[in-house]
């Protein structure tokens, strides 16, 4: 495999967050670097749910994790496995969910937390955090330039034709301060700062880059239901392929063939959607 793509998740931001807050993505956008539409999430709008159709671009109803209390290794092919089959190096940074989906579930705290396992069938190189105790009083996540720096540092080490990074930051910030807030603001601000200087790296080393969420939150700072604030959110996308229209609405089933595509791996007959870069 020659190409290679970076997917970066930042979990629980909605889509009027995106154009207000993140003024590096926004002023790509309105320079033409980046082209940018709105994408909607499977029904639960739930993390866990979410993460299992990004990857495998089947329902909840499908795979059948109705939840973060429902996590075990799931059954249809993925887009880490995809990527293998077609000789890929894949490498995740993330929740130890991803972990738990696509690799081995339960998650040992010891043995999962970093691997490097050049004969995986799915995660060759994996730097994972649980959150455990994570709550409205202490987060329990990491800081996201030391999540960025990491995933920068397996592309350079580790060839990565394929990385995945996931944040749950922005969703635990939601959740604990809503979003008519000054922590909120100041939080996606950070964000986007913190992630702006990256993306011309990961550029210049021959990355395509997806930033997206997993799903929205309202402005309660929930989500799991059927409500644009919660299942709406943005995805920018750098790279030279063409997208549609700006204002299409993207199915989140179509993200799996569509990073499969780019990266010329096979898509699997259970990936229906249809890709929306060309
Ligand atoms: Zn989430």
């Amino acid at each position: 495999m020659d190409r290679k793509l970076l997917l970066i998740i930042l979990d629980g931001v909605p889509w009027r967050n995106w154009e207000r807050l993140f003024g590096n993505l926004e002023g790509w956008v309105a320079d033409g670097t980046a082209q940018k539409w709105k994408m909607r999430s499977v029904l639960p709008s739930t993390s866990a749910s979410c993460y299992a159709s990004i990857h495998t671009g089947v329902t909840p109803q499908e795979h059948g994790c109705t939840g973060n209390g429902n996590v075990f290794r799931i059954k249809q092919p993925d887009v880490f496995g995809q990527v293998r089959k077609s000789g890929g190096v894949t490498g995740a940074v993330a929740h130890s969910f991803w972990s738990e989906f696509f690799n081995r579930h339960p998650f040992d705290y010891v043995r999962d937390v970093e691997y490097d396992e050049p004969e995986s069938e799915t995660i060759n190189h994996g730097r994972f955090h649980s959150m455990t105790g994570y709550g409205m009083a202490n987060q329990m996540t990491p800081s996201d330039v030391d999540l960025f720096a990491t995933l920068t540092n397996l592309c350079l080490k580790r060839g990565l034709n394929y990385g995945m990074l996931h944040t749950c930051t922005l969703d635990s910030m939601g959740h604990r301060f809503q979003h008519d807030s000054h922590e909120m603001d100041h939080a996606c601000f950070v964000m986007d700062e913190m992630l702006a200087p990256f993306i011309p790296k990961w550029r210049a080393l021959g990355y395509e880059v997806i930033v997206t969420a997993d799903h929205g939150q309202d402005a309660r700072g929930h989500h799991g239901g059927r409500d644009p604030l919660q299942q709406e959110f943005a995805l920018y996308y750098f790279g030279e392929a063409q997208g549609p229209e700006a204002d299409t609405v993207i199915d989140q089933l179509q993200l799996a063939p569509t990073i499969l595509s780019r990266l010329g791996a096979e898509i699997p007959e259970t990936m229906r959607a249809a890709p929306f870069l060309g």
